[in-house]
């Protein structure tokens, strides 16, 4: 690891990657790669949690060849030094905010979108001017063994490397000094990074996930928001964490609600998803059995799914109406195709739940009340906030994607990658002139104050 790590050291400490040209030359190699090997990549993100194609295609590749582009893009932009005003008290001077990149940086991403959530992050970090070690998840073996054969012949193989493994690697990995640590994943894992980290006095960003609710109400097209639901929740087999981890509704809608929900189910997967070329897989065994598990408990009645074949890594998309206060459900992050709709008496009930709880990465609200909309904005705190529409705002390239809190900490996407994996530094000029600060310079700042 020490052989690895000091390899991306030295390529940084060369200072090749500090002009634009080489970072748009890596950015291009990305492209190229994502382009050249798109079969190669739909097929292991197939292999590992049975994506279709459109899926892998929509949401691993698509979303970051736009990244790259839209980086590449305002990549001049963004670097250039943002001059700022100086004091009339410095006298003739001038200041800028130049940013600079960090240095060598680890990337560690979970499985869940392997491709995309190791890509992304590197697009700002390469786009910085740093040097990359990247930690693909173990957990999807086939992605991980394609990136770590393919980046090197798209990239620079000295600045970016590519080192896989789990647990016992990544701690070997984190014995090493970093200059930013940028990780994906869960928050028991997340503290265990920050600890190795604190070692170094090394900077993180997490970016976690938690249970997104969605609130329904009555305002709302309550077929538009099942479709959307539906898609957010049930794409990925709900293995997505910014995915609606549990609707919340009143009293009255739960049920035509729940119904609308179940259609759209069916009109996305048939009435058997199971025989679906759209629905993907459980990652692995024992992830379907801690969701077979979640089911058996006291969790509600199932209004469609309910269906677990461990073997075959399916879980049905379920739909749960009646779901007790204390069900197992409600407790950790789901992460798998089950939705319990929770019931409340009003969106003021729903935001007592919400901010009772974890602040969420996602929180989503479907409504056309206006004062709804403001009661959501002003009162209830999370990673990201959307209206009428799941996921879509990670489609937004000038908005920033992270959590609060337990969901998280720091953010990036576009220009907050940049920012994320540069050091924004002060720079000052004193320009030829008369001098005020001499004023209060000893021994002439004695002789101000005596005056004053
Ligand atoms: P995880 O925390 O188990 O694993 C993430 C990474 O950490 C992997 O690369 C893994 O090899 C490594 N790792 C595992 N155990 C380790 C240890 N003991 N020491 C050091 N490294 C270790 O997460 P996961 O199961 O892959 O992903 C699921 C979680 O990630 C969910 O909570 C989900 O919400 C969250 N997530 C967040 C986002 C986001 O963008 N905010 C995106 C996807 C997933």
């Amino acid at each position: 690891m020490k052989h690895t790590v000091d390899g991306a050291r030295e390529a940084f400490s060369t200072g090749r990657t500090l002009p634009l040209t080489w970072r748009r030359q890596q950015l291009e190699g990305l492209e190229r790669m994502l382009s050249e090997c798109g079969e190669e990549i739909r097929e292991a993100l197939s292999q590992d949690l049975g994506k279709s194609s459109a899926e892998s295609q929509l949401t691993e590749v698509l979303s970051v060849r736009s990244e790259i582009r839209h980086t590449a893009r305002s990549l001049r932009k963004w670097t250039r030094p943002r001059r700022v005003r100086t004091p009339l008290t410095l006298g003739m001077a001038s200041a800028a905010v130049q940013r600079e990149p960090l240095g060598t940086v680890l990337i560690i991403s979970p499985w869940n979108y392997p491709v995309h959530l190791l890509l992304m992050p590197l697009v700002g970090a390469l786009a910085a001017g740093n040097t990359v070690v990247l930690k693909p998840s173990e957990m999807a073996p086939a992605v991980s063994a394609l990136m770590a054969r393919r980046i090197p012949e798209y990239l620079e193989p000295e600045a970016v490397v590519v080192v896989e493994g789990g647990a016992d690697e990544t701690t070997r990995l984190l014995e090493q000094p970093f200059d930013h640590i940028f990780f994906t994943g869960g928050s028991g894992v997340a503290s265990i990074v920050m600890s190795a980290a604190a070692k170094h006095l090394t900077p993180v960003t997490l970016e976690l996930g938690g249970k997104s609710p969605a609130w329904v109400d009555g305002s709302a097209d309550l077929k538009e928001a099942a479709e959307s639901i539906v898609w957010g929740k049930f794409t990925n087999s709900g293995q997505t964490c910014v995915a609606p981890d549990h609707v919340l509704s009143t009293p009255e809608l739960a049920e035509p609600l729940g119904k609308e929900i179940s259609r759209a189910i069916i009109r996305a997967y048939g009435t058997d998803p199971q025989q679906s070329g759209d629905y993907g897989r459980i990652v692995n065994e024992r992830h379907a059995r801690r969701l077979a598990a979640l089911l058996e408990q006291d969790s509600g009645r199932a209004l469609i799914g309910g269906d677990v074949d461990v073997a075959g890594r399916y879980v049905s998309p379920t739909v749960l109406l009646d779901v007790p206060e204390d069900a197992a459900v409600m407790e950790e992050e789901i992460f798998g195709p089950i939705l319990p709709i929770v019931t409340v008496a009003d969106h003021r009930a729903a935001i007592e739940v919400i901010n009772s709880r974890p602040k969420p990465l996602a929180l989503y609200a479907f409504t056309r009340d206006a004062q709804v909309r403001a009661d959501f904005v002003e009162r209830t705190s999370s990673g990201g906030l959307a209206f009428n529409t799941v996921m879509t705002q990670l489609a937004v390239p000038a908005l920033p994607f992270g959590g609060v809190g337990p969901s998280g900490m720091g953010r990036y996407h576009g220009e907050y990658s940049l920012q994320t994996f540069s050091h924004e530094r002060a720079v000052l000029r004193k320009l030829p002139g008369p001098d005020p600060t001499r004023l209060v310079r000893a021994p002439v700042g004695r002789r101000v104050r005596r005056l004053l």
